[in-house]
């Protein structure tokens, strides 16, 4: 079939009139071309880079049907909804739907009514669904989380290998390949097993610079995450714990303080996980708190905050998670509570793994999140190089470290009570004992060793325990002194131990600066312009959403919202300017939008 070039001013006019964008975000415009041009594509973008319109935009110019295969049916509806919310004629085959409805999508397909097809690739590997694929004119095949393709990657799906039958089944049409995660070692095992002729790969950079990293010392966990989800008033945020226990007592922890928090983790019923990940999409509850498990089936754009309340297991996993806030581009903050004392609850988890590679492996991953969290490097340099990616400026402005919200404190002196606790006990004792010597304890254990006729006996008194088992941590991080291993863990002094006692060395470490931090938090939620209009126009299209039963995203994202507040629009025209507004959405919600906008501005005058 011959079909004409498809010409600039088309790319464009559809890129405006559909989607609603008057420019291409970086790589896209040059993977719509490679599209149009029949050739195979394997790109690599982050999480809202805006993979979608990479092969949407193509699927409207080319004549036929784009068959997208996507791993999780949550995000096909998703897709197809927000598809849809745009024009495009789009719809799923899954084993979600009644025979009924697949009946219907097989009318629309066989009449030629669909731009877009998404299927699970099960359904690929069926041979009538094969057959059906023969009878129809598709025009291009897509390939959706393509890592999963990758034994290396963190989800791998066997069924994804039947996929690299695409190209020969499809031997004169494109086939594009999209995915989110891909150390080097995954990519190229992608691009072996889909067997792409010579394709166009495009690596994006994995920076995401609406996102802010911060991480924090982990002191009372429970407050530290009420005070940031109260720092965060009405925003979507999940908060992330490793056990079902810790989900459950921190979502009642919220609730408790009035905030709308639903617990998600595997121990849930699947009714109860659904209807709490339903409400979340649809901002009927604001947090979400999570297991690891969380995440993986929505697209939901508006997540404004992500909470690590525990060590994330792998870098890998905490970019994943970190990933699934501000996907519409608005700045969103990422926290990450850290305690050395986590250390050995993911080690315990790990020692009793039987295998010896996985063991190794995740000994690995594990040794990087600690040096991620522990260390004084920017995180977003930290992060962007475990994807083989050097960050090209010196302050990234956007991490507690770059920021400076910490303060190196010289606690040399501290410091040295310890060690020199250490050194008259001999090196036989934990850290709770050598913190009650310090603090000058009474307890038994203190006075069945004599330890409180010590020298250093009190001489920390008039600071509380907590510090003390922080400044412990530190000594341990920055390698002054190392914990035995075993039961009861004794601490010993390394060499640098003995500098720091003779005063040939000094020893700093970072404290959190609260004040400066809350400056940030403020600035970030201030993005909006005009925060009363945003509030009233984020009312409207929740009401909208629930009308229409989709989530209030997919009428429009967030940015849209503060582009409409700040720009204000009074007419379809200058409503068309709105980032995110196309021809389909005007029509659709222009005028209520345009309604409550004019009434808003002459309630102002
Ligand atoms: P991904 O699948 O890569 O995570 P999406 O396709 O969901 O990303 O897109 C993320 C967000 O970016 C969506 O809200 C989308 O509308 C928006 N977006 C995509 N392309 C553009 C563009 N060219 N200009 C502005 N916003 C865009
Ligand atoms: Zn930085």
């Amino acid at each position: 079939m011959n079909t004409p070039p498809v010409t600039d001013a088309a790319i464009f006019d559809t890129l405006r009139k559909v989607f609603g964008f008057r420019e291409f975000r970086p790589n896209q415009e040059r993977v719509v071309r490679a599209i149009l041009d029949k050739r195979d594509v394997f790109a690599v973008m982050p999480t809202g880079g805006g993979k979608s319109l990479c092969y949407q935009l193509p699927a409207l110019l080319l004549p036929g049907i784009c068959m997208v295969i996507s791993p999780l049916i949550a995000l096909m509806k998703d897709q197809v909804d927000g598809a849809r919310a745009n024009g495009i004629r789009a719809a799923f085959l899954n084993s979600s739907q009644s025979g009924e409805e697949r009946d219907q999508v097989m009318r629309d397909l066989y009449a030629h009514n669909l731009d877009l097809l998404y299927v699970a690739p099960e359904r690929f590997t069926l041979d009538h669904f094969r057959q059906t694929l023969a009878r129809l004119p598709i025009s291009m095949a897509v390939i959706d989380e393509a890592h999963c393709v990758s034994e290396w990657g963190h989800d791998f799906r066997p069924d994804y290998l039947s996929l690299s039958a695409l190209v020969t089944i499809f031997p004169d049409l494109p086939v594009a390949a999209f995915t989110a995660t891909a150390t080097n070692r995954v990519q190229q095992d992608i691009l072996d097993k889909l067997a792409l002729r010579t394709p166009l790969v495009v690596r994006a950079s994995f920076d995401r610079p609406n996102l802010l990293y911060d991480v924090r010392f982990k002191d009372s966990v429970e407050a530290q995450i009420a005070a940031l989800v109260k720092s965060n008033p009405g925003k979507a945020g999940i908060v992330y714990r490793t056990s079902r226990k810790s989900v459950n007592d921190t979502a009642a922890m919220l609730r408790s303080k009035g905030f709308r928090a639903l617990p998600y983790h595997a121990g849930l019923s699947d009714a109860d996980r659904k209807s709490n990940q339903e409400a979340f999409i649809r901002d009927e509850v604001d947090i979400i708190v999570a297991t690891i498990a969380f995440g993986m089936g929505i697209d939901k754009s508006n997540i404004r905050y992500v909470i690590h309340a525990d060590l994330p297991k792998s870098i890998e996993n905490y970019y994943q998670e970190t990933g699934r806030a501000g996907r519409d581009g608005e700045p969103a903050q990422c926290t990450l509570l850290f305690a050395q004392g986590d250390i050995p609850k993911v080690r315990f988890f790990i020692d009793a793994m039987p295998d010896d590679t996985e063991r190794a492996k995740a000994l690995g991953a594990l040794a990087k999140v600690v040096a991620f969290a522990g260390n004084s490097v920017c995180r977003r340099r930290t992060l962007l190089d475990y994807f083989g990616e050097s960050y090209p400026h010196d302050n990234c402005n956007s991490c507690d470290i770059c920021l400076g919200t910490r303060d190196l404190v010289d606690c040399t002196r501290e410091a040295q009570m310890l060690l020199s606790a250490m050194v008259r006990t001999e090196e036989r004792f934990g850290a709770t004992h050598i913190v009650d010597i310090v603090t000058g304890s009474a307890n038994k254990k203190i006075r069945d060793f004599g330890h409180d006729r010590l020298k250093t006996y009190g001489v920390g008194k008039e600071r509380d325990k907590k510090y003390w088992r922080q400044l412990i941590d530190e000594l341990l991080a920055h390698k002054v002194i190392e914990k035995s291993e075993g039961l009861y863990p004794t601490l010993y002094l390394l060499p640098k131990a003995l500098q720091l006692l003779k005063g040939e060395e000094r020893i700093e470490i970072v404290r959190v600066l609260e004040k400066k931090k809350a400056k940030t938090a403020e600035a970030s939620s201030a993005a909006s312009a005009n925060p009363e209009l945003f509030e009233l126009l984020r009312a409207l299209r929740k009401q909208i959403a629930d009308e229409q039963g989709i989530p209030p995203y997919i009428v429009f994202s967030d940015r849209t919202l503060n582009d409409m507040a700040s720009l204000s629009p009074r007419d379809a025209e200058s409503m068309l300017a709105v980032s995110g507004v196309g021809e389909v959405k005007l029509e659709r919600y222009g005028r209520q939008f345009l309604r409550l906008i004019d009434r808003f501005c002459s309630d102002k005058r």
